[in-house]
């Protein structure tokens, strides 16, 4: 009986990757480099796109795919921004997933307007654990941590550590309120992911967002030189 769970595990998984790589080929089709950012639920993905995107120059075009279970509080306060935007509940169709996987970004693929953007960064449910295990069809992955999280994060999720290519440390503008050692989180982190960029950030204050807009701008020619 073990074996069969495991086997309906994998399927759904090889589904999953080859949905993901339909999404992939569309997107390539219209030149649109797509972007995962991930994080468990009030690290500050949505605050630390605020930031990025609001100070937005010459980099490429940015839409945002906004992925929640429920509402569209996130999706809101980005179009303030004056970001093309489109929501994704789970609950809608879904069964209130804690996660996004291909087929929910497929179901968006018409509402996107790739055709007037560089870049589409999914915002994905907040959740260290699922997201990590599904591909969507992106060319980069990018983690948010924040130190009220504790320094113990990759040891406790190493998968979702390891997916990434860029680990966004958040809410150092706290880190003297909370016990977080930035040496100690970095020790662990280079324990599950060696050589993993990370970049200090305070997406509230705006420190250190800079350096993560230019790591976004320049992640297309990165992305080709790979291809
Ligand atoms: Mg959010
Ligand atoms: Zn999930």
């Amino acid at each position: 009986m073990h074996r069969v769970k495991v086997r309906v595990v994998e399927d759904a998984l090889d589904a999953n990757n080859t949905i993901a790589r339909a999404n992939r080929a569309d997107f390539d089709r219209h030149g649109v480099t797509v972007v995962n950012l991930m994080s468990a639920p009030g690290s500050g993905k949505t605050t630390l796109l605020e930031r990025a995107l609001s100070h937005w120059h010459d980099g490429p075009r940015v839409g945002v795919l906004e992925g929640d279970v429920a509402g569209s509080l996130d999706a809101d306060r980005l179009a303030h921004h004056h970001v093309p935007v489109v929501q994704l509940n789970t609950d809608n169709g879904f069964g209130g997933e804690c996660h996004l996987d291909a087929n929910m970004v497929r179901s968006a693929m018409d509402a996107l307007p790739l055709d007037e953007i560089d870049m589409l960064i999914i915002e994905n449910v907040g959740n260290l654990v699922c997201p990590a295990e599904f591909r969507v069809g992106e060319d980069a992955r990018i983690m948010v941590s924040s130190v009220a999280e504790g320094a113990d994060k990759p040891l406790k999720y190493p998968l979702m550590f390891r997916a990434c290519e860029l680990v966004v440390i958040n809410k150092i503008d706290l880190i003297e309120h909370v016990d977080f050692d930035m040496d100690t989180f970095l020790y662990h982190l280079d324990a599950v992911h060696p050589g993993v960029t990370s970049l200090p950030v305070s997406a509230r204050t705006g420190e250190g967002v800079d350096a993560v807009r230019s790591w976004l701008a320049a992640l297309p020619d990165r992305v080709r030189a790979v291809a």
